[in-house]
């Protein structure tokens, strides 16, 4: 019996605050006010008042934007204070962060770096314990014209490169049964999944049973028990953990459009759910921009075929179908990092779970 309530504490930790999320099947069955706005306001949008803002400054808003940078792995999570001050630390994070995404590397808060800063992106770091496996961590030259060198492959994977284990080719997957989401929907998610499965061995059916689907799919609003909470609409838009873990959540706040054109407001949640697979099978963020592994995308923009850089780090872990036609990138000849740069989601928030489980088993 103690064991069974145990089981029913972990299931319900795992399971808190299931989102209803937003679906729209198409931009026209968007509310007008949503349809119509031609700038989309996110949480990170304040930041663009810090534009040209110069090192030694002390300027209000400095503090959450190295909050920002400390979330995505660019400032350490050091127990100093997060103050208003532009010092080393924030112009460090600020060159590495150009470095990753291809900018000017200035360590400036130029326009071209705030646009970027404030577009929405996968909830994932870039980075882990100071190690970067993106641009910034690569051994080739990281000025600006680095990006335009396609031939170095950028795909990353997590420290230690965990992959599901070669006797679990058939991965099963379910929907987070509080979520409630109709056929439209999942059928989003089963494209996204033949995307992978096309140019790897690996398959992926539709279970009924989330508890013991090896890949869980949740739409959570907030703060959801996992030490990474969503922000609402824009921001963060979902994060995944690394195998064979298996949590894949999406925020539930964001007004997710399931197919067809898309407003700014929106997400297109095929493009999202693509990505986030390559998180689910061992995949981490890459510096090309084509790539579905590239960690931000413009609301009310669709990006749904792999790029040779997704394929040839997906094949690299898992091997090729040989039924696929397609090429992988060449993959790059300079010694790449894999134990560096990049956990996932945290692991402390897999501790935090357990622990309630237990508070539960001592009840
Ligand atoms: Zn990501
Ligand atoms: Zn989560």
């Amino acid at each position: 019996m103690r064991i069974l309530c145990y089981f029913f504490a972990i299931v319900l930790s795992i399971s808190l605050v299931p989102s209803s999320a937003h679906f729209f099947p198409n931009i026209s069955s968007l509310p007008p006010l949503l349809r119509n706005i031609t700038a989309a306001a996110g949480p990170w949008d304040a930041f663009k008042k810090l534009v040209d803002c110069n090192p030694g400054d002390k300027i209000d808003g400095l503090g959450k934007l190295k909050k920002y940078f400390q979330y995505f792995g660019y400032i350490p999570n050091a127990p100093s204070n997060i103050t208003d001050d532009f010092d080393d630390l924030l112009e460090s994070a600020i060159k590495t962060y150009q470095q990753n995404f291809n900018l000017n590397v200035t360590g400036k808060l130029d326009e071209q770096t705030m646009n970027h800063v404030t577009m929405p992106r996968c909830g994932n770091p870039d980075i882990v314990n100071g190690t970067s496996t993106m641009n910034s961590g690569k051994t080739t030259p990281s000025n600006t014209t680095s990006s335009h060198l396609h031939t170095v492959s950028h795909y990353t994977f997590f420290p230690g490169m965990p992959r599901w284990p070669v006797s679990k080719s058939e991965l099963t997957y379910a929907f987070l049964p509080g979520n409630q989401l109709e056929a439209d929907v999942k059928s989003v998610f089963t494209r996204a999944f033949e995307r992978w499965s096309e140019v790897t061995t690996l398959t992926f059916t539709e279970t009924s049973s989330y508890s013991r689907a090896d890949i869980k799919i949740g739409f959570y609003s907030g703060d959801h028990g996992d030490g990474e909470p969503f922000d609402g609409v824009l921001g963060t838009l979902a994060h995944a953990f690394s195998p064979p873990n298996g949590w894949f959540h999406l925020d539930g706040d964001e007004n997710w459009v399931i197919s067809g054109d898309l407003a700014v407001s929106a997400v297109d949640l095929e493009s999202v759910a693509v990505h986030e697979i390559g998180h689910v099978l061992g995949l981490g963020h890459s510096s090309v921009e084509e790539a579905i592994m590239y960690p931000t995308i413009s609301s009310g923009t669709r990006k749904l075929e792999l790029a040779s850089d997704d394929i040839a780090g997906i094949q690299q872990l898992y091997g090729r179908n040989p039924n696929y036609n397609g090429s992988a990138a060449t993959p790059s000849t300079e010694q790449r990092d894999t134990n560096g740069a990049y956990v996932e989601g945290s692991m402390w928030g897999l501790i935090v779970l357990m622990t309630v489980g237990f508070v539960f088993l001592f009840l």
